[in-house]
């Protein structure tokens, strides 16, 4: 009998092809083996995880495993944790990073749109890892029978491919030193006397199925994204109130002729309640159409009864974007919130959306979450060389966000309020959201 370990399993759909029985099926979410199944064995060797097995033979060996204490442990491999990783490799630290995930950068949950010397200070743009490079924006507002569009020239951003974006971040990590997993998830901190020293890591990879191994590290980053939990157990962060996130749709359209160098971003309360929609360029006649909404405002709004509604409704409505197809589905929450009050504990750091560090105007937060794991792994390597991991030592990493960046969203937050978003076509509105957009 074929025995599938579905922890390992990729469901690449290998083996299917491979079956002179046509046996297996890649049904949705799982591989299924058929009753036609003759356990001839041919698609042991297609399987690239080495998860399929006929019953009553080992399965493959594990991953290397994991050593007992590291310097710093990064949960999360997006831009975030992956940046925090590499920095603090690169001071000579052991670094363990973590992603649950089972491809880092994948599936996508982004519209990709950075500005230029923001993501330039922090690397070196590489056209392996950019779809289209954008020199102008167009935001159109309209709010009480007023429409106004403010046209910004020269501001020159790229579009990025966050599938390849990401996974070269996870490599610059791994070459700097850092022991990067895949499929290990942290599903708890180890927490003792009140201070974090270290995390449970439930790995993916091991023959039987799951397992779950206790690491511990100095320092451990939480990089998790809007979906982390870790700064819930550290006891930093709660849930985010629905006024606070905005919930996404978007669709990667192709076919579509747009300007293939501009950015255009839509303001309507009726088109997306509290929030936005967009098209950003992807290059070859695609673009990124999509809308986000303020999660507590949007089921008043007569109209769609999805968010999906909206995004299409909005596409239906204007003929360049309609002629296209989609070609991927995108759906993801951001925070638009003020960080916690604190975003760090001892023995723990809080990264990028995972500390709400987006900007609250346009729900940016790529830039933010490198800039933040930078500014954290630095603080991390000098409090570890100092044998000082208090909390009250962290506090700088805190305040150097502040400082650099953080004290600019929270204004971009107050205005975000000050503008109700009935009344966003307001002039002084549209020049912030232009200067966020870059
Ligand atoms: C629809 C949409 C459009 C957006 N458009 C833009 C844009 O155009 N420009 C921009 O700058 N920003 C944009 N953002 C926001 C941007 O995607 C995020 O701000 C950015 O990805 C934050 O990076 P991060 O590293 O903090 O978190 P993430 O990129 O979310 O990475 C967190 C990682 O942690 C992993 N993880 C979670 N829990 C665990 C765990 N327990 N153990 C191990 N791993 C875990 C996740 O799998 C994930 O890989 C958009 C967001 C959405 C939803």
């Amino acid at each position: 009998m074929i025995l599938i370990d579905r922890q390992r399993c990729a469901r690449c759909g290998g083996c299917v092809d491979v079956c002179p029985e046509g046996a297996l099926t890649l049904a949705e979410a799982r591989l299924v083996v058929g009753r036609a199944c003759t356990d001839c064995g041919s698609c042991l060797s297609a399987c690239p995880m080495g998860a399929l097995h006929l019953g009553g033979e080992e399965a493959a060996p594990a991953q290397p495993s994991l050593r007992r204490r590291y310097d710093v442990i990064v949960a999360g491999a997006g831009p975030g944790g992956s940046v925090a990783a590499e920095t603090a490799a690169r001071a000579g630290l052991s670094v363990l990073l973590l992603e649950k995930r089972q491809e880092i950068g994948s599936p996508v949950r982004c519209a990709e749109g950075v500005g230029h010397e923001a993501l330039a200070s922090l690397i070196t743009p590489d056209p392996r890892w950019i779809a289209a490079e954008v020199t102008r924006a167009e935001i159109t507002a309209t709010a009480g029978g007023t429409t106004r569009t403010l046209r910004a020239e020269g501001g020159r951003g790229y579009i990025l491919e966050r599938r390849v974006f990401d996974r070269v971040l996870a490599e610059r990590a791994a070459a700097a030193g850092a022991e990067v997993r895949v499929k290990a998830a942290v599903n708890g901190l180890l927490i003792e006397d009140g201070r974090v020293r270290g995390v449970r890591v439930r790995r993916n990879d091991v023959g039987q199925g799951p397992c779950e191994v206790e690491v511990e590290a100095h320092i451990v980053i939480a990089a998790d994204g809007v979906e982390g939990q870790l700064g819930r157990w550290a006891g930093l962060t709660a849930a985010l109130p629905l006024r606070d996130t905005m919930v996404c749709a978007q669709y990667l359209l192709a076919g579509i002729e747009i300007d293939p160098a501009c950015t255009s971003y839509f303001i309507d309360y009726s088109l997306a309640p509290g929030g936005y929609a967009w098209v950003f360029p992807k290059g070859e006649g695609r673009a990124n159409v999509g809308l986000g909404v303020q999660a507590d405002l949007w089921r008043d709004v007569a109209g769609p009864r999805t968010v999906l509604g909206f995004l299409e409704r909005f596409i239906e409505e204007r003929p360049f974007l309609a002629r296209g197809y989609p070609v991927t589905l995108v759906a993801g929450s951001v925070p638009v919130a003020l960080p916690p009050a604190h975003l760090v504990a001892d023995g723990f750091m809080l990264v990028g959306d995972a500390a709400r560090q987006v900007d609250p105007l346009t729900g940016g937060g790529i830039i933010n979450a490198m800039a933040a794991g930078r500014l954290a792994a630095r603080t991390a390597a000098e409090a570890i060389g100092e044998g000082d991991t208090s909390a009250s030592r962290l506090a700088c990493y805190a305040e150097a966000w502040h400082r650099e960046r953080g004290r600019k969203m929270e204004r971009n937050y107050r205005l975000r309020e000050r503008f109700a978003p009935p009344s966003r076509a307001d002039e002084r509105f549209l020049q912030a959201f232009a200067l966020a957009v870059g």
